[in-house]
């Protein structure tokens, strides 16, 4: 697989209340294929990505709760389903993040997080970025 571009639309994830449902929906109507699944409980979600067939082009990441607790499941508390954050990939995250915290960017994560696919995720503030919850990910493409 070739190198993800820095700034280069990663994903678009969607906090859905039923992952099978919405998983089958985007199968149907968008023609997606389903590359990966995986829970991730550290973040209480349990996370299902598609993408064209072919494997390239911007994924859609669709999330569920696995509990109340889970920070989808207040989100959809709020705001109902739709879409969550969008997610750019990123070449080194630490750099990123040390950039942006010198900017006197509004961060959730200082440091990355582990998140799906292999990827270390950090979370920029929605404050920060008109309204959207910006993910930047780096991901290692050595299991590709
Ligand atoms: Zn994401």
């Amino acid at each position: 697989m070739e190198k993800n571009e820095n700034g280069s639309l990663y994903h678009i994830a969607i906090a859905v209340n039923n992952l099978s449902d919405a998983e089958k929906l985007y199968e149907d109507v968008v023609g997606l294929k389903i590359t990966h699944r995986e829970e991730i409980p550290e973040q209480g979600v349990r996370a299902t990505m598609l993408q064209p067939a072919g494997k390239t082009g911007t994924a859609i990441e669709l999330l569920e709760a696995i509990d109340e607790s889970s920070p989808i499941a207040k989100f959809i508390e709020k705001k109902g389903e739709g879409i969550h954050h969008i997610c750019f990939y990123v070449d080194d995250i630490e750099k990123s993040l040390n950039e942006l915290k010198d900017k006197g960017v509004k961060l959730i994560d200082e440091k990355p997080r582990i998140g799906a696919y292999n990827s270390k995720v950090a979370f920029i503030h929605p404050k920060a970025m008109n309204g959207v919850l910006v993910e930047l990910a780096e991901v290692s493409k050595e299991t590709d």
